[in-house]
């Protein structure tokens, strides 16, 4: 088995930006600048958009943290977004997600204007995607294609099943993964909670990739033997043996997989990083875009 190591992927990616940025400052060309809208007081967001900032500054991108109380209005968000879709400062920004009930998350990705959609959230780049023009591929589908490419990941031809059907992970993966290109040019199937057979389906397949959001649930014996296995999903677990008090887990049971599995990513160290990665990848796409 070889891990496909996201950290080390990732580390490549940055630093490749990073170059790139230096060579735009010595050529007197715009720094690309991210900003990211954290509503409320959520963990995990919080996490999340921090590791982004820290990205940012890692590569050399300006960043912007905006931060909003939990009970902003909708349409207070929405102005905000009207504002960002303004400012000819910023390059691309992001909405974190989950966003407070009384929001709709819905409105907020169709005001976020597509040329700035980094997240590549907005209906017009998913459409785009699904007709493989140029777009802004969300960022964890992206880095996926991206660790596949950069481990020379053989896809043609290959049976792939998608577990998870969201629209930012499993629906996106199943297009991308399906697309004539390389990566891609696999026979997907895209598989949900309603699937029958699930194990059936997945021991067939020569290239998993879990996007369930379910701890471990992905057994080995639902694994062919050399298998290729994207673990998308991230738990944090209560583990009083940890010092942090946690550990995390992803959506397949790592140590039995990984005995069968030809390639896997761990969690964490996996995904993850790709997908912070990617989105510093989209914010460059976005400053050159706007040229
Ligand atoms: P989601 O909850 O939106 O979607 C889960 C999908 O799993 C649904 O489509 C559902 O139909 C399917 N599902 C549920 N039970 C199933 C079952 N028994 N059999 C088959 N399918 C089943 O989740 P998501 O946003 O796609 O995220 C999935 C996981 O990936 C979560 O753990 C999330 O935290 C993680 N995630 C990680 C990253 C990263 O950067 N590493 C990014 C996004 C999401």
């Amino acid at each position: 088995m070889q891990l496909l190591d996201g950290k080390k992927t990732s580390a490549e990616l940055k630093e490749e930006l990073r170059q790139e940025v230096e060579q735009r400052k010595a050529q007197g060309k715009k720094i690309p600048h991210l900003a990211a809208i954290l509503v409320g007081d959520d963990g995990a967001s919080r996490t999340y958009v921090n590791a982004k900032v820290k990205a940012c500054e890692a590569v050399g991108f300006e960043s912007t943290l905006i931060r909003k109380e939990a009970d902003i209005s909708e349409e207070e968000l929405l102005k905000l977004v009207h504002d960002l879709n303004m400012d000819p400062e910023i390059d691309g920004f992001i909405v974190q997600l989950p966003l407070p009930k009384h929001i709709d998350e819905d409105k907020v990705t169709l005001a976020v204007a597509p040329e700035k959609d980094v997240d590549g959230f907005h209906p017009e780049n998913l459409g785009r995607l699904v007709l493989g023009l140029p777009t802004f591929v969300s960022a964890t589908p992206n880095g996926i294609m991206e660790l596949l490419a950069r481990y020379n990941i053989e896809t043609s031809g290959k049976d792939c099943v998608v577990i998870g059907r969201s629209n930012i992970v499993g629906t996106p993966m199943s297009i991308l993964l399906s697309r004539n290109s390389n990566p891609g040019n696999c026979t997907v199937t895209l598989t949900h909670s309603r699937t029958k057979n699930l194990a059936e389906i997945t021991r067939r397949a020569d290239i998993v990739v879990a996007a369930i959001g379910k701890p471990e649930f992905v057994k080995a014996d639902m694994i062919k033997e050399g298998a290729v296995v994207v673990d998308v999903g991230i738990h944090r677990i209560d583990d009083p043996s940890k010092k942090s008090g946690f550990s995390l887990l992803g959506d397949c049971d790592f140590e039995a997989i990984s005995k069968k599995a030809s390639y896997i990513t761990p969690v964490p160290g996996g995904v993850g990083p790709m997908t912070i990665a990617s989105l510093m990848a989209n914010t460059m796409k976005a400053v050159k875009m706007r040229e």
